[in-house]
C-alpha cells in the first residue's frame, strides 16, 4: 500500500467480480474505500474497469452482507458467534456421517468459489475430506462441455484454447458476449478496447447468436441462428472444409489424430442439410468456413450459448475441430493455449503425453448421470435430496452458491433443500439458497481477503501472474474462509470443531507435498515454510511452476516473494505456441475425433428435420449482472428495470404483447410473470430473459434485489434436460408458452 494524497492510501486489487480479473486501484481514507478506478499500469488489464469494479465498495459496506454467523433456532436465524455456529455443526453433522454415510452428505459450490484463492484451494479439500459422490458444482450450469471437449482432445480439463486478440485478424464468436462480459473461458479485459483495435488494423469480427447482442453490434457480421443448433453450423463448416479442399494443418500435421474419422463423421452434414435446421443459408455457411481458412490469424470461439445446450459438448468440440481444421490453433492470432505461472496441471508432469482424462467412474443414483471432472450434474441435486434410499441426501455443505437462482427448476431445488436434516452454507448473504439453512457462516469480503487468481491465468489472453494484497482489515475475530474450511474439514474427520487449524493445514499440506516431491519433500516444506494457508500454497505453485525458481535450482525464477514485490503484476509475455509440449493426452496426440463424441453425432444426425419450436427461451448478460447478489449493490442496481423479456416484434405483435406490458411466461413445470421489452435485436422465435433475478422469495436478506425482484428465468426451464456427455444443464433453446397478462 502506498501514500497518495495527505490520509489517503492506494491499494491494488485484482477485481474478483468476473472472469475478466481487472486490476484495480483503490483509495482508502479513514480506514474505507474512498473510491475504485482501473489499475493504469497494471501488466495485464492497464486501466480497464466496467461498472461492477466500483461496486466492490457496495459490497464491502452492503448492510446485507453477512459478518456474523447465524444459526437457525425455532426456524428464525439468530446471530452466535463463531464457535457456537461451529458447535451447532459439531452437533448436527457427524451424526448424519455416521448414521447414514458419506453420500448422504452432499456439497455443493458456487461460481465465486472460481474468485477466491482461499475457497478454491481449501474447497476441494474439504470435498475430500466429506468423501461424498454427491459434489456439485456451477461448472454443470455452464462450462462443462467446454471442459469435456478439451480434456478428451488436449487431455486436460482446464487445456481450452483462447483467442490471441491481440495479433488475429478473424474472430468467428457463438453464443458469446464478450462486449458484456470480457470473456469467459477466455480472461480479457477490455475486450470493445481489443476488438477495435483489431478492426483497425483491418481484422474481422463474426458474431452468431439468437440475439443481435451488444458484441454483435459492433462486428462486422452478425449471422442469427436457431437456439441449440450450433452443433449443426459448426459440423457443416468442417464439412465444408473438407468438402472444398480447404484443410490445412500446417505444423500441427504430426500432432493430429482422427483427421480421416472427423471427416467422415461431419459428412452426413452437409451446408444444404443443414440450413434449415440453423435458419442460415447454406450459402452463408460455405462462406463461413471459406473466410476462416482463408484468413491468416484467425480463431473461432464459442462460450456460453454453445454450451448450455442438449448438444453442447459436441458444438465445444467442433469449435476447436474447425481452429484445428483451419491451421489456426497453436498459431499466433489464432487460439492458443495460455501458460499459467501456477496451478495448472498442462505444466505439470511429462511434457507432450499423460494419461488424458477420465469420466463415468461413478453414477449419480436416481437417474444415472456419469461423474464428470469428480461431480455430478447440479441438476440432480434437487432428486438425490427427495428421493429415498441408501444414499439418499439428507444433509448439505453449501460454499458461495445460490442454486435455487442459478440452477433449472429453482423451486423444486428450494422445496428439497427444505427437506434437509441439515445444511450448513459459507456465505456472504443470507440470500434464495442459504435461507434454508440451519447454520451460516460468514463468507469474507473480497477487500479483506489477499488474492491470487487460481484458474484464470490458465485462460487468459496473455501470461502473467499478480497477486492482491488485503485491502482492509477483516473484523476481529473473523477467520479467514479457508479456515472456516479447516475447521469444518476438522469436523468431518472427528478432529472436532476446535480442531488446531493451524497443525491441521500443516499436516494436510506436508501430506501432499511428500506425495509429489518425495525425499526432497522436508527440503521443499522448509523452502516454503514462512507461508500458510493459501500463500504457502501458492508459493509452492509458483517456485514448482514453469516461471518458477525450482526452489533454488533456477535462480531468478518465480517465488511468492518476487510477485508479492510487484504491485502491477508480472507479465510473461504474449502466448506462445505449445504443442505438443501441452497435450496430456495417451496418444501425445490432439485427438481429433474422440469416439464418445463420434457416437454422440448420432443425436444431431437423427434431428436434423426438427421444426422450429412456436417459441424459445434464451438467457442474457448485462453488463451490471453477474452474481445474483450484485442485484443488492446500489450502483449495479441504478437505473433502467433490467429484467425484461426481449421479444422480438413479429411474436409480440401474434402474442398480444404489449412493450412495458406484463408477460406470463410457462415452461415444463412453473410460470413467472415479466415485464415486456420489445426489440428487433431478437430472432422471431426467440425470447430472452436474464437470469439470476427473483428476489421475491420469502426469509432472504437482499432488501434492495426485493425492490426490484425481477423474475426467475431458471423456474420455467427444465431440470431433466442435460447434455449427456457433460451433464451440463440445457438452458438456451427450451419451449415456452408466453401470452400477455391483462
Ligand atoms: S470487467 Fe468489470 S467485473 Fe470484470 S474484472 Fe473487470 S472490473 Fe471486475
Amino acid at each position: 500500500m502506498t501514500i497518495h494524497q495527505p490520509g489517503e492510501t492506494i491499494a491494488h486489487r485484482i477485481c474478483p467480480l468476473c472472469e475478466a480479473c481487472c486490476g484495480l486501484e483503490i483509495r482508502i481514507a479513514d480506514g474505507r474505500v474512498a473510491g475504485i478506478r482501473g489499475h493504469d499500469a497494471d501488466v495485464f488489464s492497464g486501466g480497464y474497469v466496467c461498472p461492477k469494479g466500483a461496486a466492490l465498495k457496495d459490497l464491502h459496506e452492503d448492510p446485507d452482507r453477512l459478518r456474523t454467523p447465524l444459526v437457525k433456532r425455532g426456524g428464525r436465524f439468530v446471530e452466535t458467534s463463531w464457535d457456537e455456529a461451529f458447535a451447532e455443526i459439531e452437533k448436527r453433522l457427524p451424526p448424519i456421517l455416521a448414521q447414514h454415510g458419506r453420500d448422504a452428505v452432499a456439497m455443493v459450490v458456487g461460481n465465486p468459489v472460481a474468485h477466491k484463492i482461499g475457497l478454491l484451494l481449501y474447497g476441494p479439500r474439504l470435498g475430500k475430506a466429506l468423501g461424498t459422490r454427491n459434489f456439485f458444482s456451477a461448472s454443470t450450469l455452464d462450462q462443462m462441455p467446454k471442459q469435456l471437449s478439451a480434456g478428451l482432445m488436449f487431455g486436460g480439463w482446464l487445456t481450452i484454447p483462447v483467442p490471441d486478440i491481440e495479433r488475429s485478424d478473424f474472430l468467428l464468436i457463438l453464443g458469446a458476449n464478450p462486449m458484456v462480459s470480457n470473456g469467459s473461458l477466455w480472461t480479457v479485459p477490455d475486450f470493445r478496447g481489443k476488438a477495435k483495435a483489431m478492426r483497425a488494423r483491418g481484422g474481422r469480427i463474426v458474431v452468431v447468436d439468437p440475439r443481435r447482442t451488444e458484441t454483435a453490434a459492433v462486428a462486422d457480421q452478425h449471422v442469427s441462428i436457431r437456439p441449440g443448433a450450433d452443433v449443426f453450423l459448426l459440423a457443416a463448416m468442417a464439412h465444408t472444409l473438407f468438402d472444398e479442399k480447404l484443410v490445412r494443418l500446417g505444423r500441427l500435421a504430426e500432432h493430429v489424430a482422427g483427421v480421416e474419422e472427423a471427416k467422415a463423421a461431419v459428412t452426413p452434414f452437409s451446408p444444404e442439410k443443414v440450413a434449415a435446421r440453423c435458419g442460415i443459408a447454406a450459402a452463408t455457411i460455405r462462406e463461413l468456413a471459406r473466410t476462416l481458412a482463408a484468413a491468416d490469424r484467425a480463431a473461432v470461439y464459442g462460450r456460453i450459448g454453445t454450451c448450455t445446450q442438449e448438444y453442447g459438448t459436441l458444438a465445444s468440440w467442433l469449435v476447436d475441430v474447425l481452429n484445428v481444421l483451419t491451421g489456426h490453433l497453436d498459431e499466433p492470432g489464432g487460439a492458443m493455449f495460455p501458460k499459467a505461472a501456477a496451478f495448472a496441471a498442462n505444466t505439470a508432469g511429462k511434457p507432450g503425453v499423460g494419461k488424458g482424462i477420465v469420466t463415468g467412474r461413478r453414477k449419480s443414483r436416481v437417474s444415472g448421470a456419469p461423474e464428470i471432472f469428480g461431480e455430478l450434474p447440479i441438476t440432480c441435486l434437487a432428486e438425490e435430496i427427495e428421493t429415498p434410499g441408501e444414499g439418499q441426501v439428507r444433509a448439505l455443505v453449501s460454499v458461495a452458491g445460490n442454486p435455487v437462482l442459478s440452477a433449472p427448476n429453482g423451486p423444486r431445488i428450494a422445496a428439497a433443500l427444505e427437506r434437509l436434516e441439515f445444511m450448513v452454507s459459507l456465505d456472504i448473504y443470507l440470500n434464495e439458497t442459504t435461507r434454508h439453512a440451519d447454520v451460516i457462516l460468514p463468507g469474507m469480503s473480497p477487500l479483506e481477503e489477499l488474492h491470487y487468481d487460481v484458474a484464470f491465468p490458465q485462460l487468459s489472453y496473455r501470461n502473467h501472474a499478480r497477486y492482491s494484497e488485503p485491502v482492509l482489515s477483516a473484523p476481529a475475530g473473523h477467520p479467514a474462509e479457508w479456515q472456516s474450511l479447516l475447521r469444518l474439514i476438522g469436523i468431518v474427520e472427528g478432529k472436532g470443531a476446535n480442531v488446531d487449524v493451524a497443525a491441521l493445514d500443516d499436516a494436510l499440506v506436508a501430506e501432499e507435498v511428500r506425495r509429489v516431491a518425495g525425499p526432497q519433500a522436508d527440503a521443499v516444506l522448509k523452502a516454503v515454510s514462512q507461508w500458510k494457508g493459501p500463500e504457502r500454497l501458492l508459493d509452492l505453485a509458483l517456485r514448482s511452476g514453469p516461471y518458477g525458481d525450482l526452489f533454488g535450482v533456477r535462480p531468478g525464477g518465480l517465488t511468492l516473494e518476487k510477485v508479492k514485490a510487484s504491485p502491477d503484476g508480472i507479465d510473461l509475455g504474449p502466448l506462445a505456441p505449445r504443442i505438443p509440449e501441452v497435450l496430456r493426452t495417451p496418444s501425445g496426440k490432439i485427438e481429433l475425433a474422440p469416439q464418445t463424441l463420434l457416437d454422440d453425432l448420432a443425436r444431431p444426425a437423427g434431428d436434423l428435420a426438427r421444426p422450429a419450436p412456436d417459441l424459445v427461451i434464451v438467457g442474457r448478460r448485462d453488463v451490471r449482472s453477474g452474481n445474483s447478489w450484485m442485484h443488492n449493490l446500489p450502483i449495479l442496481a441504478k437505473g433502467p428495470y433490467r429484467c425484461t423479456a426481449l421479444v422480438h416484434p413479429v411474436d409480440a405483435a401474434r402474442l398480444g404483447l404489449k412493450d412495458g406490458g406484463k408477460a406470463r411466461i410457462v415452461g415444463s413445470a412453473h410460470a413467472i410473470e415479466t415485464q415486456v421489452e420489445i426489440s428487433d435485436e431478437m430472432m422471431p422465435g426467440v425470447v430472452s430473459l436474464p437470469h439470476g433475478w427473483g428476489h421475491d422469495l420469502e426469509g432472504a436478506r437482499l432488501a434492495l434485489a426485493a425492490e426490484r425482484p425481477g423474475a426467475n428465468l431458471n423456474a420455467v426451464l427444465d431440470d431433466r434436460l442435460r447434455d449427456p456427455l457433460s451433464g451440463n444443464a440445457v438452458l438456451s433453446g427450451v419451449p415456452v408458452v408466453m401470452s400477455p397478462v391483462r
